[in-house]
């Protein structure tokens, strides 16, 4: 018999609306089955969950710094106490291991962590004297509706990045999910409305370009936070940026991990196999090129091929774990193996193959094995596109110089890591690798809340980052009053004629 479907509302002006129109598919990728359909929102749908947002902004905005956190941090308690039942949910959607989820969720609860900092994040700044009797003060305040478009790889901790400090700092705000995984982003929103939000200061809207596209363009919309895939993101960045909105982009990446002839074997080995193979390489942070340096080909490679080839696939939706689970759908599982045989055609060898698993226990998931792709090139199909999946190439060269000017010849500019036990070269390194962010013996330098996600080139467009900081600017414009009081009329207030 079949199961039913998990309901997948729209959440505008605090009521929870189905749609009663047929959607898209989401599906849980590990037995292939579908579990839900997202709805394909339209013009309409954007005007409400906007004009929702607007209403709430006058209120919201009036609301002191300090009682709007109170609820995100009444939120927070909500999100620790349902940890696990927004971890299951997470890996039924997306497909990542429940331990993968846990780390998805716990990164966009310490974003609401940082979000509760926002009031001392707000304050602004005055001096004195700019001239005679004169003073300067520059003050935050929100922008207004606020709009969050998220990708599929992240389905908890993704929006998680943009709304907490966004309503913290006073905007309301619409978030339109990814189609394929919209249901842990609903059942967070949901918790945010039990602490006590109120109505139409967070709205869910459902769909795909035609739904992107009106909140690109609606004139009520202030700002757009973007995660996604660099065409998009580019076209988010230009379309948003053309019709007056404040526009942070986030982009797809390929990111490179240099391998050193005296990097700690074992280490380095754990860091490159979770930096290629986590969430079965669905991540912007994924350290998809290892470049192998010198003699490192001697060492540290043969151990890489060896735990590659030991990696276990399977479902991720039951109690015993397998160390990766599977892509996001069958479409994006075919590609990767399309990209694959095109690595191989083009001359790469292949010592790690999972292009031929079977997984008994879930014949129907979009499984790949984890895949080593070896003496790549650049100009092969495999070192241009971002493959998104368990494949990590591996490049050789002769120094650390070769190997920062390989690295430095990428579109992208996400992240960049080095294994080493020099202290020399990890400084070089550092200092000269064109990306955002750097790893030192890590394999996986994403920056936590409290820093921006850092993005460069094609990784980013946009001026400020999302997260941190940045993140507080970028939701917030400053206000700078000049004022001089005149003496006029004054003594009247001070000296009342009244005896003391
Ligand atoms: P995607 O670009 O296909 O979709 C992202 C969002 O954009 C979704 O909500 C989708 O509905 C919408 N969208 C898709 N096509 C559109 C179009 N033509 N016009 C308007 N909207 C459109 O990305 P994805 O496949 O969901 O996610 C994977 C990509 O996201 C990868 O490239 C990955 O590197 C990137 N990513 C980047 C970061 C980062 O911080 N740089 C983080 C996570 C993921």
């Amino acid at each position: 018999m079949l199961k039913p479907l998990e309901p997948c509302p729209f959440f505008i002006g605090g009521d929870w609306i189905e749609s009663k129109f047929a959607g898209t598919p989401v599906f849980n990728p590990s037995i292939g089955e579908v579990i839900a359909e997202c709805p394909v929102g339209t013009v309409a749908d954007v005007n409400a969950a906007v004009q929702a947002a607007q209403a709430a902004f006058p209120a919201w905005m009036e609301t002191p710094p300090v009682e709007r956190v109170r609820i995100l941090g009444r939120f927070k308690a909500l999100l620790d106490e349902n940890f696990e039942d927004l971890v299951r949910s997470n890996t039924r959607e997306h497909g990542k291991t429940l331990a993968e989820s846990r780390g998805d969720v716990k990164r966009g609860i310490e974003v609401v962590e940082f979000a509760l900092g926002v009031p001392s994040l707000m304050m602004g700044e005055v001096l004195e004297n700019v001239a005679r009797g004169i003073d300067c003060e520059a003050i935050r305040q929100p922008l207004g509706v606020c709009v969050g478009i998220t990708p599929f790889n992240f389905p908890a901790m993704v929006p998680l990045w943009m709304y907490p400090i966004a309503i913290a700092c006073g905007n309301t705000f619409v978030l339109k999910p990814s189609e394929k995984v919209p249901l842990t982003a609903i059942k967070i929103a949901r918790l945010l409305a039990r602490a006590g939000l109120p109505k139409g200061v967070l709205n869910l809207v459902h769909g795909g370009r035609e739904v992107v596209d009106a909140l690109l363009t609606h004139p009520i919309v202030k700002a757009i936070s973007f995660v996604g895939s660099t065409p998009v993101a580019r076209y988010i960045y230009e379309m948003g940026t053309k019709h007056g909105k404040r526009v942070q982009s986030n982009g797809g990446a390929k990111n490179y991990v240099i391998l050193m002839p005296d990097a700690d074997v074992e280490n380095s080995t754990r860091g490159v196999i979770e930096a290629a193979f986590g969430c079965a390489g669905e991540r912007c942070m994924a350290g998809s090129t290892a470049v192998v340096v010198g003699g490192a080909d001697k060492t540290v490679l043969p151990a890489l091929i060896e735990a590659t080839r030991k990696i276990k696939v399977g479902p991720t939706d039951r109690e015993s774990q397998p160390d990766m689970g599977a892509l996001i759908t069958r479409q994006h599982r075919d590609r990767v193996l399309e990209l694959i045989d095109a690595g191989v055609k083009e001359g790469a060898k292949i010592p790690a193959d999972g292009r031929r698993l079977k997984v008994n226990e879930a014949p129907n998931g979009f499984f790949v094995g984890a895949t080593i792709l070896d003496h790549i090139q650049n100009g092969m199909t495999v070192a241009k596109e971002e493959i998104f999946g368990p494949v990590l190439n591996v490049m050789h060269m002769e120094d650390l110089d070769a190997a920062i000017e390989l690295a430095n010849k990428s579109m992208y500019g996400n992240g960049a890591s080095i294994f080493t036990r020099s202290g020399k070269a990890a400084r070089e390194f550092k200092h000269r690798a064109k990306a955002g962010m750097i790893g030192i013996n890590i394999g996986v330098p994403a920056s936590m809340a409290w820093f921006p996600f850092n993005g460069w080139d094609e990784s980013f467009f946009g001026d400020l980052h999302m997260q941190g900081r940045e993140g507080v600017q970028f939701f917030t414009q400053q206000k700078v009053t000049t004022s001089r009081w005149f003496s006029y009329g004054e003594g009247e207030i001070w000296h009342t004629g009244e005896k003391s």
